[in-house]
């Protein structure tokens, strides 16, 4: 037995197993069943989303000893030697190798005789949009005067190559690029048909690449198979194609999240040790922060294309995070993403961008802290009057001019009464009121790192007893010393962005 490829061993053969096509396949249904068939199609849309098998399926419907019928018999002479392709009167040609003046006269001479077996004469072109402009002509002859009982089914990846002449000869039926979820439910029933098992990750991944086409996955899974046998997980996957693992975009986002730098960028030099490119990365990572800012806003209708795998990452990683932190960390990243392109060390410019948007996340952090949030009014204030701050520094005074004066403008003292329309300026504000209507201390942000402020790791470190979450700092001591660190840290990230 000779092996087949997937694409050929699992090719729909009606209109019924053809995925995702519905809108083109129940219109041919209906012309074969009520008998009006024209003499032009033309199928367009993307590779590999079915349209020569579809031009075949109605081929066969209608040339079915037992029809013409939109649900073929299969077993028949004419519909089995269409299934293997040798049918008399269904010809294909590759419009790409037989786009010349000659092949179309030496068709138009054919086209002239009654079909030899079938009722119809039927010639699919493949790639029509490749024909020279002589051919088109003398295409349009015959679809000017087409025979009796000849039908020309047209398919093209690019219809604006096609002539207006020809198209408007054509009824025309734009096929899709086949969504993720039917692609991946399709993926997964026929290769456990065949023994083989894709774990979640892999087929968000050979979807991903797919970019819609069936065709292309069917290939990527012959490859896979090849690869790594019958049970994939998505690391063969990623490995074949060179892509980032969603399990890297996540840990790293999460780093970003939790205003953990430093295991964000570690993470990003083991995937760099794995031998990923910073470009690679810097892409991925744009992409994953991107689905997350829709999952974050709620924009459901814009991530149907994202596999449900990594949605289920995307939608932990979400949780509680207000659409603004994932965007004010899409932009710190996008800045970087052209830097990265132009720098002689690109690595440098994505680990700096991932520790700004880190610290940004943990300035937000911090703002929750009731006793901090009380002192950065003042420090606030102060950004307009450095006078108000007591025991103000020098760092404050110095703050960027850009920024300061909003913050004084925009926040009185009472953090809690801000409106939300108010805070759209300046990466603090963003920050600012989401966090304490949505990222109350010890969630998402905070919990994990098991204190009361990652986001002043270093000090906490030497005084174990610090405050705690739940109780407001006294504004004295050690806490008031931190607090104006606190402070000077959070203004001076108005440098970093
Ligand atoms: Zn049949």
């Amino acid at each position: 037995m000779s092996y087949l490829v997937f694409a050929r061993k699992w090719r729909p053969q009606s209109f019924d197993e053809v995925l995702s096509q519905e809108h083109v396949t129940v219109t041919l249904k209906n012309a074969i069943d009520t008998g009006r068939i024209g003499h032009a199609y033309l199928m367009t849309g993307p590779r590999g989303v079915g349209k020569t098998t579809t031009a075949r399926i109605f081929a066969k419907a209608l040339n079915c000893e037992k029809g013409p019928s939109s649900v073929p018999c299969q077993v028949c002479d004419s519909c089995r030697s269409i299934t293997s392709g040798n049918h008399m009167d269904v010809r294909e040609i590759d419009g790409a190798s037989n786009r010349g003046i000659d092949q179309i006269r030496e068709l138009r001479e054919q086209a002239r005789y009654a079909a030899a077996t079938g009722r119809y004469k039927i010639y699919i072109i493949d790639e029509v949009h490749m024909l020279t402009n002589e051919a088109f002509n003398a295409l349009l002859k015959i679809l000017e005067e087409p025979p009796e009982s000849v039908i020309f089914i047209f398919a093209t990846t690019q219809p604006r190559k096609v002539p207006d002449t020809i198209l408007s000869r054509c009824q025309r039926f734009d096929f899709r690029r086949i969504p993720v979820s039917d692609m991946s439910e399709y993926l997964r029933s026929e290769a456990s048909g065949e023994g083989i098992t894709l774990d979640d990750s892999a087929l968000g991944l050979i979807c991903r690449a797919s970019g819609g086409s069936m065709r292309d996955a069917l290939s990527l899974m012959d490859q896979l198979v090849n690869f790594s046998g019958n049970d994939i997980h998505g690391e063969d996957v990623a490995r074949l194609l060179g892509l980032v693992r969603t399990d890297i975009l996540a840990d790293v986002t999460a780093g970003i999240l939790r205003g953990d730098a430093s295991g964000a960028v570690d993470r990003i030099s083991v995937s760099l040790s794995e031998g990923y490119s910073v470009d690679e990365l810097m892409d991925a990572l744009l992409a994953f922060l991107r689905n997350l800012l829709l999952v974050a806003a709620g924009a459901s209708e814009s991530l149907r294309e994202v596999p449900e795998s990594e949605l289920v990452l995307l939608r932990e990683l979400a949780e509680g995070v207000p659409d603004i932190a994932v965007l004010n960390i899409l932009r710190i990243m996008t800045g970087a993403s052209i830097e990265v392109r132009r720098s002689n060390l690109p690595r440098v410019t994505l680990e700096t961008a991932v520790m700004t948007a880190s610290n940004l996340t943990r300035a937000f952090s911090l703002n929750t802290l009731p006793g901090v949030t009380a002192r950065l009014s003042a420090v606030r204030a102060a950004a307009v009057d450095p006078g108000k701050v007591p025991g103000g520094t020098p760092g404050v005074e110095g703050a960027p001019s850009s920024g300061a004066p909003d913050l004084g403008q925009d926040d009185s003292d009472d953090e809690g009464e801000m409106e939300e329309g108010e805070v759209d300026q300046g990466v603090f504000q963003d920050y600012g009121d989401p966090a304490e209507e949505q990222v109350p201390a010890g969630s998402a942000y905070g919990a994990e790192e098991g204190d009361s402020g990652n986001g002043v790791r270093e000090p906490e470190e030497e005084e174990a007893a610090g405050p705690s979450e739940d109780e407001p700092p006294e504004d004295d001591g050690p806490d008031r010393k931190k607090e104006q660190e606190t402070s000077q840290q959070i203004l001076g990230l108005f440098d970093a962005v």
